[in-house]
């Protein structure tokens, strides 16, 4: 029958929220298409019930190291076996969608050719087993999760019985409906074939009938049949007047006049689709019978024939995140139980695929973090210009993260993952004015649910939070969330912001390291390199991207003028220095002429009359009080 409901929420899984699944497109892109998706970037499967077990994996990867390491001991062992491999994806390409059609003839939904589908997936089993067979490795077996998944396809006595009356009962293409009668091979079964020979050899009969009948009555006929009538003799109007005439001995009984012709049957005739109709009756139950017989089989075996259709699904699974790891480049991550997140040269998937398709080349790019700060920073604030990057970084991190933990390579040079209970990503309001919500309060409402939860050992992707409300309360609510992430959740955060602000952090708290994307200005145009680099931006480079989204030279003209202006006279803006939250550290001292050098370099002594001595003295005494 049905698979018993399980619940989720037991401890084997990592927790990703919708938000989160969302933000990360793990299954379905932004726009609600699949196309765009991890999942859709990764499935090499090549049967439906493979592709459900690759989505379950992505969707909802595991927690424990140990069942995480048994699926990569499967795809690696794959990995290193090509033809193997390919062998079996030819012989799975043949498979039917066996779950599907044992969960409907066990509800008493399927048809015939839901049996043919058991069959199909019968033999897939026998040939998958076979293929296991044939290559046997002398060094070392096939790893436990292929073990389990082989003994799985080797059939019990009972579906190894079923094979054979299905290979031999079964038509090679059963009809829809089993009430449509058909289904049976010929031949199989005795009983069935002497009734079906009285069907087929009175239709032979009333054949010869409609060729007498000519003879007889000189009247051309034609036999024909419908539901209400059955078998009769149909002939037009014209011809039919003779017939019509009230005669003694004449065979034929009228039973219908329509416009154009006219229908007559004869006791024979009458006898015969008795006959034929009862036999066809009787042929139709037996088969119904035997359809039943073989359903309630299935429905009985339901468990082992669960299994071969998991196992099938499963090596599917697995043989298709092998194909793909060669495909993409990718390597078997080291997975373990303790809190660090390395990867050198990783790459994102899904971007990394658009980027080439496009004929550009992907930047790799390594991140280093430790919840326990003992390896590296436990938090890393991301800087850099619009463009740069910083949300592909920070969701191909996050992204490697579910890879890793459903068992898959990732496309990475190299990777070790202490596992992670939690994966949170979160992007600052946009524009979703459509909904009629406030974004903000959303982005709020999420971040709460973030410091809430999160743990040590959860993995927190935040991407310009604050972004949604007035410049001083966005970045004092990004510091604060920064801050707490830190100290009190010490969960492993990558945190992109265009606060540069924020790059103070790592000198204030213990774990935290600065991350940039790079970005170079060359020939008065920006480049960007897409690469994360140790230390903070050092500008935003935002009339740059103006410059490059098309705004009008003039407005980007003036818009350079204006911030040349702002640059030049700090002083009038309020300045974050000033604000009591950033006020324990002082900038570094600004290099060249400070005002009081300014002001001495303009006093020239040989020529001030005493007064105006004295007011330089007073100036300067203004200019040195702190
Ligand atoms: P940001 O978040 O800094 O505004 P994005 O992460 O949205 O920038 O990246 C902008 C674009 O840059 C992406 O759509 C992609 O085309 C390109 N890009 C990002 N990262 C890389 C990379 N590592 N290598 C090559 N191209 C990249």
């Amino acid at each position: 029958m049905l698979k018993a409901p399980r619940r989720a929420a037991r401890a084997g899984w990592l927790a990703i929220d919708p938000a989160t699944r969302a933000s990360l497109e793990i299954d379905r892109a932004q726009s609600g298409a699949r196309e765009g998706s991890l999942l859709a970037c990764v499935d090499r499967t090549i049967t439906s019930a493979g592709g459900r077990a690759l989505a379950e994996r992505i969707t909802r990867p595991l927690r424990d190291p140990a069942a995480i390491n048994h699926r990569l001991d499967a795809v690696e062992w794959l990995l290193e076996r090509r033809d193997l491999r390919r062998d079996l994806r030819e012989v799975l390409s043949g498979s039917a969608d066996v779950a599907r059609a044992v969960t409907r003839l066990a509800l008493g939904r399927g048809g015939p050719r839901d049996l043919a589908a058991v069959r199909s997936g019968l033999k897939t089993a026998e040939a998958v087993s076979a293929l296991f067979a044939r290559s046997p490795d002398p060094l070392t077996g096939p790893p436990a999760e292929i073990e389990a998944r082989l003994s799985d396809l080797s059939p019990t006595p009972d579906t190894g019985a079923l094979l054979i009356d299905l290979q031999e009962g079964l038509v090679d293409e059963p009809p829809h409906l089993a009430r449509d009668g058909g289904l049976v091979r010929p031949g199989w079964r005795p009983e069935l074939e002497a009734v079906r020979t009285l069907r087929d050899d009175s239709r032979k009969v009333i054949v010869d009938l409609e060729q007498r009948a000519q003879t007889e009555s000189g009247v051309a006929f034609k036999v024909k049949h419908n539901a209400v009538l059955g078998y009769f003799l149909e002939t037009s109007a014209k011809n039919a007047e003779p017939l019509l005439r009230p005669q003694a001995d004449s065979p034929f009984i009228h039973r219908q006049t329509l416009a154009n012709q006219v229908r007559f049957t004869t006791v024979e005739l009458s006898e015969l689709d008795a006959k034929i109709s009862q036999a066809g009756a009787r042929a139709l139950a037996m088969e119904g019978e035997i359809f039943e017989g073989w359903r309630r089989t299935v429905a009985d075996l339901a468990a082992p024939l669960q299994a071969v259709a998991d196992a099938l699904a499963e090596l599917d699974a697995a043989a298709a995140l092998a194909e793909w790891a060669v495909e993409a480049g990718a390597v078997r991550p080291h997975v373990d139980g303790s809190l660090i997140f390395q990867v050198s040269g990783g790459r994102h998937p899904v971007v990394e695929a658009a980027v080439t398709r496009a004929g550009d080349p992907y930047t790799p790019n390594n991140c280093a973090l430790d919840g326990s700060g003992a390896d590296c920073a436990r938090l890393s604030i991301v800087t850099g210009p619009n463009m740069a990057g910083k949300s592909t970084f920070l969701r191909q991190n996050a992204l490697l993260v579910v890879l890793a933990q459903a068992g898959a390579f990732v496309p990475a040079k190299s990777m070790r993952l202490g596992v992670v209970d939690r994966l949170f990503s979160r992007v600052g309001a946009g524009d979703d004015l459509a909904r009629g919500r406030s974004t903000f309060m959303m982005e709020m409402v999420e971040t709460a649910a973030i410091l809430t939860q999160a743990t040590d050992r959860s993995f927190v992707v935040l991407d310009e939070i604050g972004r949604g409300t007035a410049t001083y309360d966005g970045l004092a609510i990004a510091w604060a969330v920064a801050e707490a992430l830190h100290e009190t959740n010490r969960a492993r955060t990558l945190f992109a912001t265009h606060y540069h602000e924020l790059a103070r952090l790592e000198e204030r708290l213990d774990h935290v390291c600065n991350l940039s994307m790079k970005a170079r200005e060359w020939n008065g145009e920006l480049v960007f390199l897409h690469e994360a680099a140790p230390g903070a931006a050092d500008r935003s480079y935002g009339v740059q991207v103006a410059k490059l989204a098309g705004v009008p030279p003039s407005v980007v003209g003036r818009a350079r003028e204006v911030l040349d202006r702002l640059e030049a006279d700090k002083a009038s803006s309020v300045r974050l220095d000033d604000l009591p939250l950033f006020a324990v550290h002082e900038p570094e001292p600004v290099s060249g002429p400070s005002p009081t050098d300014e002001a001495l370099a303009a006093i020239n002594p040989d020529e001030l009359s005493p007064r105006e001595a004295l007011e330089a003295l007073y100036r300067l005494k203004g200019l040195a009080r702190p």
